[in-house]
Order: structure tokens, then sequence, then C-alpha cells
């Protein structure tokens, strides 16, 4: 399934008129195969045997210009640890308090929300956010023994 969204993912890319690296390939490989919303840092990690010239530097960088064409959302939580999500559908994420895992969720999206926020504070709503914490179930079964 992910050759497809890899092949669309780098039209998108042509069409914008991003060259495309053999260091940014990887990168957009990485993570549309991966469902874990990695961070910057964790992509560098699988990568750096195959790319030993590359920094985290490089890695932020395709990020970024991914971001900016819409291929990925950044989620920031207001530190360095930024964490990058090639779903860009509508969804909810569920976050683990005790190892960090982020996990999608479906629900119909909270329209309601964006309304009466707007009703309530003049805005004009553009999106939002939602997470929900807890503990994952690899985290409870570690603490159950
Ligand atoms: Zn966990
Ligand atoms: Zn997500």
């Amino acid at each position: 399934m992910s050759e497809q969204r890899l092949q669309e993912a780098i039209d998108t890319l042509k069409s914008s008129g991003v060259r495309i690296t053999p260091q940014r390939h990887a990168v957009l490989e990485y993570l549309l195969n991966a469902m874990t919303h990695p961070t910057a840092d964790d992509i560098y990690k699988a990568l750096e045997s195959k790319f030993p010239n590359m920094s985290v530097a490089t890695v932020y960088n395709n990020l970024r210009v991914f971001r900016e064409i819409g291929l990925v959302r950044e989620l920031t939580y207001g530190d360095s640890s930024s964490r990058f999500d090639c779903n860009t559908s509508d969804h909810y994420h569920i976050i683990c308090e005790t190892c960090g895992k982020i996990v999608d969720f479906h629900y119909p999206k909270l329209n309601e929300v964006e309304a009466l926020a707007e009703q309530v504070t003049g805005f004009t709503v553009s999106h939002h956010r939602m997470e929900v914490y807890g503990t994952c179930s690899q985290c409870k079964a570690k603490t159950a023994h």
C-alpha cells in the first residue's frame, strides 16, 4: 500500500518544484512506513547507517519542506521533540504518558466545538487539535508484573 502513497508523495514534491535527493526520498519513505509519529531524531537514527553524512538538521530541513507542501503534519509539544505525522486526514491522537507513544484514532470531526468557539469569541477558526492521554496496553502490561 505504501508504494502508491510514496509515488503520490513524490509526484506532489515534483509538482511543487522540490528536488528529490536520495536522502529526501529515504526520509519520505521512512515516514510513510512508520505509523509511529517519529521525531526528526528517530528518523535520523533509523537512516544513519544508510546515510553517514546526513545530520539531524538535514532530516529536520526535509521534514520542514514536506510540511510546507502539506505532506506531513508537525505535532509540537512545546519542546524540541516535534513529532511528524504523514497521516494528514482528520484524526485525533491518544498519547501514552509512560512511553510517549502516539496512536491515531478516528472520531467524527468536532465541528460543533469550532462553531461554538467562533460564536463565543468572534474568531475565525482554522483548525483544532485534541489529544487524549493515558497508559498504553504495553505499558499497562509491564507495570502489572
Ligand atoms: Zn506506553
Ligand atoms: Zn496521527
